[in-house]
């Protein structure tokens, strides 16, 4: 019979505790070119998948994933390109091969695809191989249609397996986003090993999903004014300027490409890039920089 965790050993919880552990901190003493903030914006592009992953049944549903596709990105890419911001797209490859022509457009606009899973799946509920497979036709699928190898991954639903970390390193990845260990980025520790792969650190406070979602058939209704979710962005974006470290945003194109809600992002954008002394790039860009400035 399995033991209960009050009757654990000392080990058992310590070894739990530091199977995926934050290592290292990578934050520099400043930024590209002398800048004192980076920004990372990244959009979560799952559109059908969180239905499809939960059987596909919904039609309704499903037609708010294709809102995605036809209003929520395009929306988003004129926003970012109005402020010249590059920024990255995490999608699920099933997404990506509903939406082929979407991540070629992402690619030539100089827009980072990361690794958002097959179909939005849950990697705890997976057996190593399974999840490992998974993963490796998501970054060739990414390959073949954005041009190169994805470099980064976000876990679906951030949901971080115990495999998932082993995956990654087998992958050759350069970092991760999906672990909340710190607001700046770290270095991944594997089991007391430090991995050399960098944590861009996600919150579900700095993500669209928490404030907006909506469910129909269980109490799940929004409950953030978006007036209320632009004031805790912000205060985010704020605390890292003044602290000198990363604001990092998860945006969804099925919950933020709305004509009462797009807005949050294009006032981001535009006071955000009204201070010359912040770095707004793609999450590839900034885990090269920190890895290079604070692994050496
Ligand atoms: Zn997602």
């Amino acid at each position: 019979m399995q033991q209960q965790p009050w009757a654990w050993p000392e080990n058992i919880w310590r070894d739990k505790v530091n199977h995926v552990r934050a290592g290292r901190t990578l934050k520099p003493a400043q930024w590209k070119n002398g800048t004192r903030c980076a920004v990372a914006f990244s959009f979560d592009s799952d559109h059908e998948t969180n239905e499809l992953r939960d059987g596909g049944k919904s039609i309704g549903r499903m037609s708010q994933g294709q809102y995605g596709n036809r209003k929520g990105v395009p929306r988003i890419l004129d926003a970012l390109a109005k402020h010249d911001a590059k920024a990255t797209f995490f999608v699920p490859a099933v997404a990506a091969l509903l939406y082929e022509d979407e991540q070629r457009r992402v690619a030539a606009e100089g827009h980072e695809l990361g690794i958002h899973g097959w179909i939005h799946e849950l990697n705890s509920q997976l057996p190593y191989e399974v999840e490992r497979d998974l993963m490796f036709r998501a970054a060739d699928t990414l390959e073949r249609l954005g041009g190169k190898r994805p470099v980064g991954m976000r876990t679906p639903s951030w949901d971080f397996s115990p495999d998932t970390l082993r995956i990654q390193r087998e992958l050759g990845l350069l970092y991760d986003s999906s672990l909340m260990a710190d607001d700046d980025p770290y270095e991944l520790v594997e089991k007391g090993e430090p991995t050399g792969i960098v944590e861009l650190p996600v919150e579900w406070i700095r993500d669209d999903a928490v404030y907006f979602n909506m469910h129909r058939f269980n109490g799940l209704r929004p409950h953030t004014a978006p007036t209320d979710v632009y004031d805790i962005f912000f205060r985010e974006f704020e605390r890292a300027y003044q602290e000198g470290g990363l604001f990092l945003l998860t945006m969804h194109p099925h919950i933020t490409g709305y004509r009462s809600r797009i807005w949050i992002l294009e006032k981001l954008l535009a006071e955000i890039t009204q201070r010359s002394d912040v770095w707004i790039a793609t999450h590839a860009e900034i885990a090269d920089f920190v890895k290079a400035e604070c692994l050496r």
